[in-house]
């Protein structure tokens, strides 16, 4: 039976298919009659939705009204889960789309068919914004005061920012070790209560739903439904800059795959509102250090089956990991997961979007970042695995040259400086670029400039 309302949460599993309303938190924020993960589903004859998108350009001209400033709740139509009275925003969403040929090259791609979407842009700077400004107005839809959410580093820092601005309390879990530096500055500058578990992003991921169940604290993980519907607005805003046109293709890395679930969401939803004519393909790269996904759909062939995935494969996969003691292993830190959440919704987004999974070297995501940082605004590590899988795929000859091609660069260079400065001063790989040292000496100085 369906809910009445305009929005509902839904069990992604058909045999359940278990309905709850929005206020609902019970079991964090998994099913509680199966323990699948949960959907915001719409009652979309209930919503106003536009007749184009073109139509959401009308509120940027207003956007003195902080909805229409935010790159989220401009498109407010498309995830109309809460009254506006609960909204929060903090100026996220203002990202931009850059064409950029010198990259194109590095890829083997036609001038003028590559886009990097810098979400970097963001309050602090990663996607996670988008995610944090859908799931915090849901929080204080249901009264939430307390939040809490396990990070490799992006996730924390986004939480203790959107959690103090409006008003909640925080708590971030984070592996030992293993966190980017400007990542966890974040977390302690933001004033957040840091616990720092010995064990990996897995293990942090576990201790928080249970500690979340046990004191009733609002959990942030992408396992949050709410947060996927703002995660979904950075196709809008692709779109947006595209002239409302959508590309070929969508590249972005997979860790949690919340991204990619929440893509392959927004452009099912599109397709059946008739707002779009043609869903985008989508490539998701892991790194090869963390890459349960590309292993499970490429090599153990796991595939959505409308619902019904083959569960005996993951658990075989996992107990695997487990008699292994495997720990994933990436200087991409916002990508080393080996039990990603998301995993089903990511293959119903692969079905969605005819996608294709491919998994890169650390050395190529360097190498890729230093291309980016070189000829265009940087990002962090994980984000150039974008461009390091579409070079892959280029070479595969699976994307064309001519095809468009919108790569999501996740999150800002400065969340990473270790990695930068190491990658140039060690000179570790062929875009090294380490300071020339000098001495204190006129004459010398204009010598080494000029030679
Ligand atoms: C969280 C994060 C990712 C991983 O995204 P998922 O949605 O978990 O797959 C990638 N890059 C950066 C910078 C991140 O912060």
């Amino acid at each position: 039976m369906a809910m009445t309302g305009k929005a509902y949460q839904k069990c992604i599993n058909p045999d359940c298919a278990t309905e709850l309303d929005c206020a609902s938190v019970t079991g964090g924020f998994k099913c509680p009659q199966c323990g699948s993960l949960l959907d915001v589903r719409y009652n979309w004859d209930k919503i106003e939705t536009p007749d184009k998108l073109s139509d959401f350009a009308e509120r940027w001209a207003a956007r003195d009204n902080p909805l229409n400033f935010s790159g989220v709740w401009r498109f407010r139509n498309l995830l109309d889960f809460c009254d506006d009275k609960y909204k929060v925003t903090i100026g996220e969403g203002q990202t931009i789309l850059q064409q950029n040929d010198a990259v194109a090259g590095y890829a083997d791609m036609q001038p003028g068919r590559l886009y990097l979407q810098y979400e970097g842009l963001n309050p602090s700077g990663s996607f996670k914004d988008n995610g944090m400004a859908a799931a915090f107005s849901h929080a204080k839809m249901v009264g939430a005061k307390s939040s809490a959410c396990a990070s490799t580093g992006n996730t924390s820092a986004s939480v203790a920012l959107y959690a103090h601005s409006c008003g909640l309390k925080c708590t971030v879990f984070i592996g030992s070790g293993r966190i980017a530096f400007g990542k966890l500055s974040q977390a302690m500058d933001y004033a957040a209560q840091t616990i720092q578990i010995r064990g990996d992003f897995d293990d942090c991921m576990k201790q928080v739903q249970d500690v979340c169940i046990r004191l009733g604290l609002y959990l942030l993980n992408s396992l949050n439904p709410f947060r996927l519907e703002g995660q979904k607005t950075i196709m809008y805003r692709i779109i947006e800059q595209l002239g409302w046109r959508v590309p070929d293709w969508i590249v972005v890395p997979g860790g949690n795959l919340g991204n990619s679930s929440a893509f392959g969401k927004a452009f099912g939803e599109l397709k059946a509102l008739g707002l779009i004519e043609r869903i985008p393909r989508m490539a998701i790269i892991n790194a090869t250090g963390a890459d349960t996904l590309n292993d499970l759909v490429n090599n153990k062939k796991l595939v959505w089956n409308a619902g019904r995935v083959d569960q005996s494969i993951i658990d075989d996969y996992y107990a695997d990991l487990t008699a292994r003691n495997f720990s994933p292993h990436t200087c991409a830190s916002a990508i080393e997961i080996s039990r990603p959440v998301n995993l089903k919704k990511c293959l119903r987004a692969i079905d969605i979007c005819d996608g294709v999974v491919r998994a890169v070297t650390d050395e190529e995501i360097c190498d890729a970042k230093a291309v980016i940082g070189a000829d265009g605004l940087g990002c962090e590590p994980a984000s150039a695995a974008t461009i390091a899988g579409l070079r892959h795929l280029r070479a595969e000859g699976v994307i064309a040259a001519d095809q468009t091609v919108a790569c999501v660069l996740t999150g800002h260079p400065l969340k990473d400086p270790n990695l930068t400065v190491n990658y140039h001063k060690e000179k570790q790989g062929q875009f090294s670029n380490p300071p020339i040292e000098a001495p204190n000496d006129l004459e010398e100085i204009i010598r080494l400039i000029q030679s």
